[in-house]
């Protein structure tokens, strides 16, 4: 393989990782674990370094979104509790079996048909607590008692998934602790018929940002570990993490254009008077939204922002560094992170596209290495996992 700098590159910050799940830890309940959701590709940052660094912190449990994901980590020797939270068609129960993987019970039907594999399947239950996506109906007594009594499921945990714990509108606040009580409401009556429920986990980043410490065994945070909230909006409690992810690239050519030429696919850009533009290399196919330079993209180059011109290619993209004029072949060029004292933030690149981070993040292309580097300047925490 050539050196994963050469074009473009994914640069991952481990030690603010790390920073991150040690700041998240201190946000939960005493006897509350944190539980590393890494699923697709760890939103982009690389789910092996990232779940090999997590491991070498402590971190004890993972969870993915399907069969393979959780495959992947275990060949690559990442050892704990992995936890799928999507669907896994009933037939691979053995490879669950076989890779020592939890799978969520989507519904009742699907409890079913798990445990008809008679294997018995470890399994987690989701509750419907409001979501409505997956879940059996927390409040469905008769559907609970009937999962407990199939002998082709080994049930370790019970768990919820909130839906408007990104909120802090009034109506939202309520929904949530609606969802709480209907959560709790099933923990104690399954207790309370002898069901012990093993592992319970309802709060995700927002859960654990806008709530209070809640009384589970894990707590399942996907992007707040990489330091990064969705959409920048503020959260109850400010928890000082770091964003981990850089997205570089370099500059491959630079050229003058004179007034009057145009540049790139349909000429969409179009020079009004002398400029000097950089061809950089990086584009839609590495995950960028193809309309980022009509939004006000732009790029830093040697600690100056410059504006993406023209319409962004698959592999490359235009800028305009006229007012960069050491711009140069070879120069690194910074999509998302610092450069200097300049930064763009994974949040404000999202706003910019019209989405969220977990989108811009989890997109990035698998063609983009993962380099991995450990910059955070942070004293090293006592081991609290
Ligand atoms: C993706 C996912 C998470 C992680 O969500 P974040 O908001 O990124 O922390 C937690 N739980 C479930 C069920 C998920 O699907």
């Amino acid at each position: 393989m050539s050196d994963s700098k050469n074009r473009a590159w994914r640069e991952v910050d481990l030690s603010a990782l790390a920073h991150n799940a040690h700041i998240l830890q201190t946000a939960l309940a005493p006897g509350c674990r944190l539980m590393a959701v890494v699923k697709a590709d760890a939103y982009g940052h690389g789910a092996i370094p990232t779940a090999r660094r997590l491991e070498r912190e402590g971190i004890r449990a993972f969870a993915v979104a399907c069969l393979d994901e959780g495959i992947a980590l275990r060949q690559a020797g990442i050892r704990g509790e992995i936890l799928i939270l999507g669907y896994t068609s009933p037939w691979e129960a053995e490879e669950l079996i076989r890779w020592k993987l939890v799978q969520t019970v989507a519904d009742e039907l699907h409890g079913q048909a798990l445990a008809a594999r008679g294997l018995p399947v470890p399994v987690h239950l989701a509750l419907d607590t409001g979501m409505h996506r997956l879940g059996i109906p927390a409040e469905d007594r008769a559907a609970l008692v009937r999962l407990y009594g199939l002998a082709g499921l080994n049930i370790r945990g019970v768990f919820s998934h909130l839906c408007v714990s990104d909120s802090l509108q009034t109506q939202d606040l309520s929904f949530t602790q609606e969802q709480l009580k209907r959560f709790y409401g099933a923990l104690q009556w399954l207790r309370a018929q002898g069901y012990a429920p093993g592992e319970t986990h309802i709060q995700a980043s927002y859960g654990i940002w806008n709530l209070p410490p809640q009384p589970c065994t894990w707590a399942r945070a996907g992007i707040a570990l990489y330091g990064v909230t969705s959409d920048g909006r503020p959260t109850r409690q400010a928890l000082d993490l770091i964003p981990v992810l850089s997205l570089r690239a370099r500059v491959a050519s630079v050229r003058t254009l004179a007034p009057g030429e145009g540049a790139g696919y349909g000429l969409a850009f179009r020079a009004k008077d002398a400029r000097r533009l950089a061809t950089v290399t990086i584009g839609y196919a590495d995950g960028l939204p193809r309309d980022l330079p009509h939004r006000g993209g732009a790029v830093l180059l040697a600690g100056q922002r410059c504006p993406m011109v023209g319409r962004m290619c698959m592999d490359q993209l235009l800028v305009d560094v006229t007012h960069a004029p050491h711009a140069a072949p070879g120069d690194v060029v910074t999509l998302m992170g610092r450069d200097g004292g300049q930064v763009i933030s994974a949040e404000n690149l999202a706003r910019q596209c019209g989405t969220i981070t977990n989108e811009l993040l989890s997109r990035l292309s698998h063609r983009l290495p993962v380099v991995t580097a450990a910059f955070a300047a942070k004293p090293k925490k006592e081991n609290l996992f």
